[in-house]
């Protein structure tokens, strides 16, 4: 048997339908690839052998019944911010510390219902917030790719960074990832992996460890356009106990790979044309376009005009979201307790000891934007300006079917670079967070090298609950492109 790492996650179903290995095989050398990788990737932070080899041999027994499942025996790596059972479940926070929940989420239970098989949980981000994983408290991901002639580490993006970087070095088949502002969809373009967030309420947010409620949503990150479609449609589902899940079946989204897609209209945003974005990026948007356009679509030149507003707008709204969420962090029930002189003393240090710098700036921002006063002028006024977003893009889906954008403005920057400036480091989602403030489903994936050989991904935005069309789409780019370029095994 060759190396089975290696596969596509619908090659991998394929060899285990055919019998060429068990799952159980196929764990074990996903193990291995692990035991070998993460002290240089860092990539997981818990790897759960034990439990993988024995989902494994569920899986095999199974598929031996002739009870195969969508997913049946694949290897799969998790997100922590999914609540996992029994399984230390920490959103790389200190503030969860040794959490085990006694429950699943209902998007991993998904995947287990549908035969998948759970390698360990993916570093991250803390709390999701951040676009580089170095804010985890397990310490940066190293991105799989380097620059042409360069030993320097690179971010594989954040905060899904740990999810990316195993898709792409072949230490998972597929993995859970969730995206706020961007989480799932650039670092699935720093480290030349297809990601996909879906239209809010496609994924339950059950048993995942809330940032941003009205934004949050969970999706995959994969190896190819098919595979992220096949891992979505286990992913999703209406749940009873999510109040925003969306009610209504879960479409097939894998028979959407193949679909002719002459006659689509496809909306190209002025305002996504920013100032210093490098020419490559400018070059990779136009053969994109081109690309759709010779498989039959007709390109529409289009405007969102409050674009400009979606990043400020952004970073008022979640951080306000996200304090509301992370006030239950007290010491009480989860993580470190730092005992103080009284009880408020305790929370207060508790607090101090279990966040990170970051989360206490999204912390105070949040609180701050939300305190009497303050409130109209910075949460309320985000507010109208989300409002105007979605308008635009529902003015622009009269006009087109889909829309084609680039997925970050740089490719994948060397750790350390922008970890000093905020700022500098939120400039990096001014693609992404448009979709989550609309809610639409937004997919990333690698079609072409940066001059020094790093990969570069594009987006389609699709119309709310249309993820068919944009899978469709994004097969046609992918076929297109011909993305084949993988990074070298250096660790
Ligand atoms: N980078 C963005 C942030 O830091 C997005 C995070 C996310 O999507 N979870 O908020």
């Amino acid at each position: 048997m060759s190396d089975p790492t290696a596969l596509t996650l619908a090659a991998a179903l394929d060899g285990l339908a055919k019998k060429e290995f068990s799952s159980l095989e196929l764990t074990d050398a996903f193990l291995a690839a692990i035991d070998k990788a993460n002290p240089a990737l860092n990539a997981f932070t818990t790897i759960v052998h034990d439990k993988a080899r024995a989902m494994a041999k569920v899986s095999d027994a199974r598929r031996a019944k002739g009870e195969a499942g969508l997913l049946e025996g694949a290897p799969l790596g998790v997100k922590d911010l999914f609540c996992t059972e029994g399984v230390k479940s920490t959103a790389c926070s200190r503030a969860l510390g040794e959490f085990k929940p006694t429950y699943e989420s209902s998007v991993t239970a998904n995947l287990w219902r549908d035969g998948a098989v759970m390698l360990g949980k993916l570093n991250m981000d803390e709390f999701a917030m951040g676009s580089s994983n170095e804010t985890s408290a397990y310490g940066p991901v190293v991105n799989p790719w380097r620059a042409k002639g360069s030993n320097q580490n690179l971010t594989p993006g954040g905060s899904s960074g740990g999810s990316a970087a195993a898709v792409a070095a072949d230490l998972c088949l597929g993995a859970t990832a969730t995206d706020t502002g961007g989480s799932i969809r650039q670092p699935a373009a720093f480290t030349g992996s297809v990601g996909i967030k879906p239209t809010y309420g496609r994924c339950s947010r059950w048993g995942i460890v809330a940032f941003a409620s009205s934004l949050d949503q969970a999706g995959p990150i994969a190896k190819t356009v098919k595979d992220a479609a096949l891992l979505l449609q286990s992913m999703a589902g209406h749940d009873p106990k999510d109040s925003t899940s969306l009610p209504g079946p879960t479409p097939a989204f894998s028979q959407a790979i193949g679909k002719s897609v002459k006659g689509l209209r496809i909306g190209v945003p002025k305002e996504y044309r920013v100032d210093g974005m490098p020419d490559a990026i400018e070059a990779l948007w136009a053969q994109g376009a081109a690309w759709l356009e010779a498989a039959g679509c007709t390109l529409v030149d289009i405007s969102l005009p409050h674009t400009k507003y979606a990043l400020p707008a952004y970073y008022i709204i979640a951080p306000a979201e996200a304090s509301s969420n992370l006030a239950r962090y007290d010491g009480m029930r989860f993580g470190a307790r730092v005992q103080g002189k009284d009880l408020d003393d305790t929370y207060a240090k508790s607090r101090a000891a279990g966040f990170g710098a970051e989360v206490q700036r999204r912390i105070l921002i949040g609180a701050y934007v939300l305190s009497a006063g303050y409130y109209d002028a910075y949460y309320l006024k985000a507010q109208k300006v989300r409002a105007r977003i979605a308008e635009d893009f529902a003015n622009a889906f009269g006009q087109v079917d889909a829309i084609l954008t680039p997925a970050t403005p740089s490719a994948a920057f060397a750790l350390g670079e922008r970890s000093g400036d905020p700022v500098q480091m939120y400039l990096n989602d001014i693609f992404t967070v448009t979709a989550n403030l609309a809610g639409l489903p937004g997919l990333v994936l690698p079609t072409a090298l940066s001059h020094d050989g790093l990969p570069l991904g594009l987006q389609l935005i699709g119309k709310a609950l249309d993820e068919e069309t944009v899978f469709s789409l994004a097969h046609v780019l992918e076929d297109a492109a011909a993305f084949k370029a993988r990074p070298a095994h250096w660790w």
